[in-house]
């Protein structure tokens, strides 16, 4: 699960999406879903509900908690709604890319949230521009609806099958049209997108999330995933379900179930807790070691942790304790400034390490700037040897389907072999899971694979214009 805060080095997720259709009282249902999936992005937050005729909509900077008071939510009415959480790039942290975007046009009323990022958005974006839309904000969810609103279909489930079909990327879509919810997915699948579905006195009421965590807080049950280039309708006529393109060769994002999404979801249709204890066992082969005590680094590295400790029968133990009331206050600060926010955010307890070989289970290592401060906190603890195990492949090539990643040259595992990055980090020993392994936690193991392992491979499933270039900037995503 994200950290929220820098200067932990972790790849971001960008965004959460949340939709219901056919409650009373649905934004209240979208604002307990949006609690679920704060950790998808803490920058911004927004719902828009609609009765079928006018969307009410509030975004605002900020946690769920602090924006949805009782009475913003009592000035969002209607028996639809969708949400959005937003965690930004550095750059466009402003209300003005807070989603969902809503607009009314020749076709109706029509609200857009998305998670993903649109490959092709700047090229849409100009084209659009050069036949008179005016944009409000730099997030390519706003090229969505100017597609919708410049297509010459009758409807807006036409115009968005047709705005659909110019995209590129990866997209989970929740929209407001008219009458209807509207969910889509991209063809290759990148980013999750689930169904679930309330049995209320009034009949059945239809949501749709990022994360199946969201459905648990309003008890509604999951029944499967929006598929790849899938349309899902929940409107007057109950749920329909249509390809708006024929699907593409599957690659579901590797990294939500290495990282991003919680433990208790279940993640293309596999629970993420299950799949990050077998990352952990099948860790435990990779450079077997004798050690006193296995360690996670809080609190992603926990499940894999308790897989690798139950794999080797090396006791485990929470030798790091996590602050989780540290703000954001840490980002972009003096060096110095970022030492002191790693101390503030772990503390070891030294009690576990002091005297132990210890084996230090994370998911991830970006920069290494975070791993070398945490081996030199167990170290000062006095524990005898550390060992670090991390719970994916290196991580080789920045993400542009709705990651935030730094940009190759920053990527350590890029420019250093294994070893060196061990030098760096002044750990005794240092191993990663094989992709091969990371494919059999996740069960991808058909002949054909249905996950994008492109941040461990640099093999992206979809090609990339200005491959140069994005490799040295970091795109505006959702
Ligand atoms: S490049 Fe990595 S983070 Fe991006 S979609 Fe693929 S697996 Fe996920």
């Amino acid at each position: 699960m994200p950290d929220e805060e820098l200067p932990f080095d972790k790849l971001h997720e960008e965004c959460g999406v949340f939709a219901v259709y056919g409650h009373s009282e649905a934004a209240n249902l979208a604002h307990l879903g949006l609690h679920a999936l704060q950790h998808r992005g803490q920058e911004s937050a927004g719902i828009a509900s609609s009765d079928g005729k006018l969307i009410y909509t509030f975004k605002s900077m900020g946690h769920v908690a602090d924006i949805f008071t009782a009475s913003v939510l009592n000035g969002l009415p209607g028996y639809m709604a969708i949400g959005h959480t937003r965690y930004s790039t550095a750059g466009d942290s402003s209300v003005l890319n807070a989603q969902p975007f809503s607009v009314s046009c020749n076709k109706g009323r029509i609200a857009v949230a998305h998670n993903g990022n649109i490959t092709n958005a700047a090229e849409l974006r100009s084209e659009l521009e050069d036949h008179g839309a005016i944009f409000q904000a730099s997030s390519d969810s706003e090229v969505i609806l100017h597609l919708v609103a410049h297509s010459n279909q009758r409807t807006l489930a036409e115009a968005l099958r047709e705005a659909l079909m110019l995209l590129d990327g990866a997209f989970s879509l929740v929209v407001v049209a008219g009458d209807s919810i509207i969910v889509a997915r991209d063809p290759h699948g990148f980013r999750p997108l689930a169904i679930g579905r309330m049995n209320t006195a009034k009949g059945p009421v239809y949501v749709f999330a990022s994360e199946t965590c969201a459905f648990d807080l309003i008890d509604a049950h999951y029944i499967g995933d929006v598929e790849p280039g899938e349309m899902v309708i929940a409107g007057p006529n109950g749920l329909t379900r249509e390809f708006y393109t024929l699907p593409d060769r599957p690659a579901q994002c590797v990294f939500e179930h290495v990282y991003f999404s919680r433990p208790d979801s279940i993640v293309f249709g596999v629970p993420v807790q299950q799949s990050r204890e077998l990352m952990g066992r099948l860790l435990s082969e990779e450079l077997p070691i004798q050690a006193d005590v296995i360690v996670p680094i809080p609190d992603s590295g926990v499940a894999a942790a308790l897989g690798y400790s139950h794999a080797s029968g090396i006791p485990f133990a929470h030798g790091l304790i996590r602050n989780h009331y540290v703000g954001r206050t840490f980002i972009e600060p003096s060096q110095a400034i970022r030492d002191f926010g790693v101390r503030l955010k772990l503390n070891p307890v030294r009690e576990i390490l002091a005297g132990k070989s210890v084996i230090l289970v994370d998911d991830s290592l970006v920069r290494g700037t975070t791993s070398q401060k945490i081996v030199r906190m167990v170290r000062n603890a006095g524990a005898r040897e550390v060992h670090l195990r991390i719970s994916c492949p290196p991580t080789i090539s920045p993400c542009f389907y709705g990651v935030d990643t730094p940009t190759k040259r920053e990527l350590i595992a890029a420019n250093q072999t294994v070893d060196e990055i061990r030098q760096f980090i002044d750990c005794d020993t240092l191993a990663y899971l094989s992709l091969d392994k990371l494919s059999m936690a996740v069960r991808d193991t058909n002949a054909e694979s249905h996950f994008c392992y492109a941040c461990y491979t640099g093999k992206y499933p979809t090609e990339l214009v200005n491959i140069e270039e994005l490799m040295t900037s970091r795109p505006n995503r959702c």
